[in-house]
């Protein structure tokens, strides 16, 4: 089916390139969202990633740094005039972050949060829709329908990985999703080998994987020192490894036909 393509500020996802959103896990301060973006930039990501609410599964883990690093992402943004996509966690937050950010996230633990997806709905920016740890590929196209039928059209939807009985890697990313939606939904879609393998080591293969499988962009995250990362260190990309990723992507992306169906 054909993909229904969506702007987040000047970038197309769903278009005739393969786009990258980088960053890292979380803000955590000026100096690491900084050095993140201007890296990532440089080699090519053309759209910025951040966390400032988080939802950990542990209540006493790093929870973001909320309001108080709005100023760091609106620094940072200026500086690299890249758009900026960062998580919703609560209706409540709709009006703060609308100020803030391009795009909101909508994570993988709020796939099935029809309040958050309404009010959504209700808004002009575009809404990138994680598929739930245990969300079916139809309950995930639904939860988008909440979006637009609220009037908001601007869905790209996110594959993450979901909960199987393989223990061995965090998630197992499901690759079939990405090729079913391409074929059956007008949904652009972005693959995350981060969250979709939980090992630095595995998300570079994965990513190629999922351009091949027909994704309409990667979103990754990248940290300046992973061992020393609030939160998902085990997964995040050194920058060495994302100017990989990068190269590799570079020379796959155009032997890849875009738009196959
Ligand atoms: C994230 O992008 O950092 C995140 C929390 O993702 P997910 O909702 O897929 O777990
Ligand atoms: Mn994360």
């Amino acid at each position: 089916m054909k993909t229904n393509a969506v702007k987040i500020g000047n970038i197309e996802i769903g278009g005739d390139r393969v786009v990258t959103i980088a960053g890292p896990c979380s803000v955590e301060s000026l100096e690491q969202f900084q050095q993140t973006a201007l890296f990532t930039q440089e080699h090519g990501a053309t759209l910025l990633r951040g966390g400032l609410f988080k939802l950990r599964t542990r209540p006493d883990s790093f929870q973001g740094l909320g309001v108080a690093g709005f100023s760091i992402v609106e620094d940072v943004k200026t500086q690299t005039q890249m758009p900026y996509i960062s998580e919703i966690t609560d209706t409540r937050q709709v009006e703060e972050l609308n100020d803030v950010v391009d795009a909101f996230q909508v994570g993988s633990r709020n796939m099935h949060n029809y309040a958050l997806l309404k009010e959504l709905g209700q808004t002009d920016k575009p809404v990138l829709l994680k598929r739930g740890f245990s969300g079916l590929i139809d309950e995930w196209l639904h939860s988008a329908d909440y979006i637009v039928n609220g009037g908001n059209e601007n869905v790209i939807l996110c594959e993450r990985g979901i909960r199987t009985f393989e223990t061995k890697t965090r998630n197992t990313f499901d690759i079939n999703a990405i090729a079913y939606v391409k074929q059956f939904s007008s949904f652009p879609v972005i693959a995350d080998p981060s969250h979709g393998t939980g090992m630095r080591e595995l998300v570079i293969p994965v990513a190629l994987a999922s351009i091949a499988a027909g994704a309409d962009g990667l979103i990754v995250e990248v940290h300046p020192n992973p061992a020393e990362a609030k939160s998902d260190g085990y997964q995040a990309l050194t920058f060495e490894d994302f100017q990989q990723l990068m190269n590799q992507v570079k020379k796959i992306e155009p032997i890849i036909k875009r738009n196959h169906c």
